[in-house]
């Protein structure tokens, strides 16, 4: 090995929540194992940024998730405890709004939202509450679309569910398959939506303290208290399989020699990276379109009755690129006091007004549905460039022709693995972890 080579028994390319939780899943069955991040800090999308108020105040905004959803002893709740995150006591929300047919309604997600729902008939109503004595039926090429349909009818899949499923995974229902939403498959194998709800225990958003961003940093720091850890600003630019089995990897001027790599990044990246070895499972996730996303996070005086937050999810047939709106309490400590804090969200795969590229138009389609909220005071646009993995019916076939492809010693995982949500990432990687043996590591 040469000045420039290191040696581990694993590294992990990609130090997002995907490639830090492969990490620490590793380190827990005594491997040793080294995680490359190509930017400058580990975390990925999930990361709480710093962004001051208009006089300099400390104040925070979130790169991706502003909150995680977490189910009582699940893989995401059992991690959170491991790493002794503390968790701010979830207080009562406030408003939530469906936006369509011109003006908003109660949030579609609860009983009174759903009994005043705009565009649903009276049968269409009472067929949601026939939810429960619907048989499970899930085929393997369903989509979300069909599965709500089946489910909750067809008037709720075609006036509300596309806002909801806007406003979460940034696409129409009828171009996502189920591994878009793993947990409805459980739900469904649990009596349903409403019963599996029940039984498999209700998920609740919980926030961190420190924010979302506080998951990553708690895992680099226990990866960073034995030698190796998160070394970042090192992007892997190639891989080259050795005589003995094991595998280099090639960044700027350095490399790395381990017995396996796992390949925790972007399925493009991955894609990349694989295509000299595995042309097969390189095109195969070459093939999985990612969605653009832009965010807009603006400050703007407080409103009365908006101090514990407000979301706001918009019919995309109106919102003319608008997904939603969403806002910190009032007392969130990532804010600057008195000011709201918003965050719009804006594309993902629906076409985007001409007029929505500039914050003068996004205010306007927003006053559309919160007429209340003021002139804003600072504003701050984020572009996520291929952050939503769009997983389609047939998902669950890629993805097994991806893994049958990967030569020896090599591992994919991540978001279009596992679904595009961090419970799905800590449950996935959780099982990937249990199944494997040193042995079968490499
Ligand atoms: C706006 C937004 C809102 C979201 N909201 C929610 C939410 O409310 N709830 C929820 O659960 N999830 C949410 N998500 C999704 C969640 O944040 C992501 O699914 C998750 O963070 C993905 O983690 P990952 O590690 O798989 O991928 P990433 O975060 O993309 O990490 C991949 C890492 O690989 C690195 N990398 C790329 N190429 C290389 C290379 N060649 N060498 C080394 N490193 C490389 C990248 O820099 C990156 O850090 C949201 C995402 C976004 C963008």
């Amino acid at each position: 090995m040469d000045g420039n080579g290191e040696r581990a028994q694993v590294v992990v390319l990609g130090g997002g929540i995907s490639g830090l939780l492969a990490a620490w899943h590793l380190r827990q069955k005594g491997c040793d194992v080294v995680v490359w991040e190509a930017a400058e800090a580990p975390g990925g999308w999930a990361q709480t940024l710093p962004w001051p108020g208009p006089a300099g105040e400390p104040g925070w905004l979130e790169r991706g998730p502003q909150g995680l959803l977490v189910g009582r002893g699940g893989a995401l709740d059992r991690l959170l405890r491991a790493l002794a995150i503390e968790l701010r006591p979830s207080r009562p929300r406030g408003p939530r709004w469906l936006g369509k047919a011109g003006r908003r309604h109660p949030g579609p997600a609860s009983l009174a939202g759903l009994l005043r729902a705009p565009g649903l008939g009276f049968g269409e109503k009472l067929r949601v509450l026939a939810e429960p004595f619907i048989p499970a039926g899930t085929g393997p090429d369903e989509t979300l679309h069909a599965f709500f349909a089946r489910r909750l009818g067809e008037g709720f899949a075609r006036e509300l569910l596309p806002a909801l499923v806007a406003g979460v995974l940034a696409a129409p229902p009828e171009r996502l398959g189920l591994e878009a939403a793993p947990r409805l498959k459980r739900l469904e194998a649990h009596g349903g939506l409403f019963l599996g709800g029940l039984r498999t225990g209700l998920e609740r958003t919980r926030l961190p303290v420190g924010g979302t961003g506080a998951l990553a940093q708690a895992l680099a720091l226990t990866l960073a208290e034995r030698l190796g850890g998160v070394s970042t600003g090192r992007a892997a630019r190639a891989l080259e399989p050795l005589p003995d089995g094991r595998w280099r990897v090639h960044g700027e001027g350095l490399h790395v020699e381990a017995g396996a790599v796992i390949l925790a990044l972007p399925a493009a990246a991955a894609a990349a990276l694989l295509r000299p070895f595995a042309p097969e499972a390189a095109s195969e996730l070459a093939a999985i379109p990612h969605l653009d996303l832009r965010l807009w996070h603006s400050r703007h005086p407080m409103v009365r009755g908006w101090e514990r937050g407000l979301g706001l999810l918009v019919h995309p047939p109106e919102g003319r690129g608008l997904l939603g709106a969403v806002s910190f309490a009032a007392d969130d400590p990532r804010g600057v006091p008195g000011l709201l804090q918003l965050r719009a969200y804006v594309g993902g795969a629906y076409p985007v007004d001409p007029a929505l590229a500039a914050w003068p138009g996004v205010f306007r389609e927003l006053r559309r549905w919160l007429p209340e909220l003021g002139e804003a005071v600072q504003v701050r646009e984020d572009a996520c460039s291929g952050a939503f993995p769009l997983l389609e019916p047939g998902h669950g076939a890629r993805v097994a022709r991806v893994l049958e492809g990967l030569p020896q010693g090599l591992h994919w995982l991540g978001a279009a693995r596992f679904g595009p949500g961090i419970p799905n990432l800590a449950e996935g990687v959780e099982a990937w972890a249990g199944a494997l043996s040193m042995r079968g590591l490499t």
